[in-house]
């Protein structure tokens, strides 16, 4: 059984849903993950946000102006007067949900039941349509079958347990429709798998029912080796490996959730990213393979801050990296990049959050030094220990711009530069140039 996800613009006008089936084949037994119409979770946000805020006349405002929008697509959605009613109903019943929390305490879990209504309308609605035009379908509750343990992690097992019973009470149907992004917590209340967490539902339902393959449809055909945007002549990649997806995955190519990699890549559940404009377009593979001898892509990650510590201190000691690495710990803040010397550490965060803290611990060890602006650049291919040569390309690529941190060998498969964000088009045009 194949899982096919479809991401907000793909189903962000009554239009677009409608050409779903130029691509969704209701012969063939298959799972269909949507994500809200696009733009429907940042309202969502912003209503909830409103609502933490205690200011409710701007969260009945905001909630209003989103009911404008969906009265209107069901009025496009629909043909018959019958479907247009059920249509009606769906959208007054999730409406009224959020309205009728202006009367309750409001707290993060009822955050995050706001966040959810956009899945489950997106679904809803489609559900109907599919009614309309007579192509039967399933309507899964994601809320019975995805879950999250007590560290947030999804549940693959759980997966397994309850939604293959709920595939298997309908042997005669082919075409099941649910919801990305949300899930239940382990407390049972409504949670979601974070933003742009439908790609992870995805590859978690694929890893769940060892499906054949996952499909992910966008709007882009497939990953590109450069981004789009800012450099002209970018390729498709054809091929990727589980690890070099999820190295672009988290530096730059927004098209796929990074960690929606990891379940299918300990499944072996081969993952495709497909573009719903043009869908006989190759678009990206990522299986276990890697093609070898080859730089595939540079991907770009802004808004990072570096941070050196230098202590004399370091020299010759033990236990000094860990000790730095507890205070980012402590402050649950993640860390990119490293490079070392003798008697200093540089290293990389993307959230601040707690930099003013982190910095007056740091200082209880020596001097330190921020800087602000900074972009990774990331260059993923194969190079591996006994590769000669590709480092030398990318710095050859790269001679005229100042680089920061340098980062080789982490894996066998990525090189990093850190450089100033204002040197990132002109780097990221050089390296294309000289690359490919
Ligand atoms: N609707 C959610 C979001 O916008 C999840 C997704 O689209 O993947 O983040
Ligand atoms: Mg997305």
């Amino acid at each position: 059984m194949k899982v096919l996800k479809f991401g907000g613009t793909s189903v962000g006008s009554p239009e677009r849903m409608k050409r779903l089936l130029d691509i969704i084949d209701p012969a063939e037994r298959q799972i269909v993950v949507l994500s809200a119409v696009s733009g429907t979770t940042n309202s969502l946000a912003e209503i909830g946000q409103a609502y933490l805020a205690g200011d409710k006349n701007k969260a009945a405002a905001l909630i209003g102006a989103l009911k404008v929008k969906y009265e209107s697509f069901i009025g496009e959605l629909f043909g018959k007067e019958e479907y247009l009613d059920q249509g009606r109903e769906v959208i007054d019943y999730h409406f009224l949900l959020l309205n009728s929390l202006s009367n309750d305490l409001f707290t993060t879990i009822e955050e995050k039941l706001v966040l959810a209504q956009g899945e489950l309308i997106s679904t809803t609605l489609y559900y109907v349509y599919l009614k309309e035009i007579g192509v039967p379908s399933v309507l899964l509750p994601a809320l019975d079958f995805m879950k999250i343990d007590e560290d947030n992690e999804p549940m693959v097992d759980y997966i397994t347990e309850h939604l293959t019973p709920l595939l298997d009470k309908h042997p005669e149907n082919k075409l099941f429709i649910t919801q990305g992004y949300i899930c239940r917590n382990s407390f049972g209340e409504i949670d979601n798998l974070r933003r742009g967490g439908s790609d992870y539902t995805a590859s978690l339902i694929g890893a769940g029912i060892n499906s054949e393959e996952v499909q992910i449809w966008t709007d882009i055909d497939g990953m590109h080796n450069n981004d789009p945007r800012i450099v002209k002549g970018t390729q498709p990649i054809a091929q990727l490996s589980f690890d070099e997806a999820a190295e672009l995955a988290y530096f730059g190519a927004k098209i796929l959730h990074p960690q929606s990699v990891f379940p299918a890549q300990k499944y072996k559940i081969p993952v495709r990213l497909l573009n719903t404009m043009d869908p006989h377009a190759p678009g990206t593979l990522i299986t276990d393979t890697s093609e070898k001898d080859r730089i595939k892509s540079i991907a770009a990650k802004d808004g990072i801050t570096a941070i050196k510590i230098q202590s004399s201190r370091m020299l010759l000691a033990h236990g000094f990296l860990r000790r730095v690495f507890e205070v980012f710990e402590r402050y649950r803040t993640s860390i990119d990049m490293i490079t070392t010397s003798e008697v200093a550490v540089s290293l990389t965060i993307d959230d601040t959050t707690y930099i003013e803290e982190i910095i007056a611990e740091l200082l209880g060890f020596g001097s330190v030094d921020i800087d602000k602006n900074q972009t990774i650049i990331c260059v993923v291919g194969d190079f591996g220990a006994e590769k000669h040569g590709y480092a030398a390309r990318v710095l050859e690529a790269v001679k005229h711009i100042p680089l920061r941190m340098i980062s080789y060998g982490g894996s066998d498969h990525n090189m990093s530069l850190l450089i100033k964000t204002k040197d990132k088009t002109e780097i990221l045009r050089s390296l294309h140039n000289r690359l490919f």
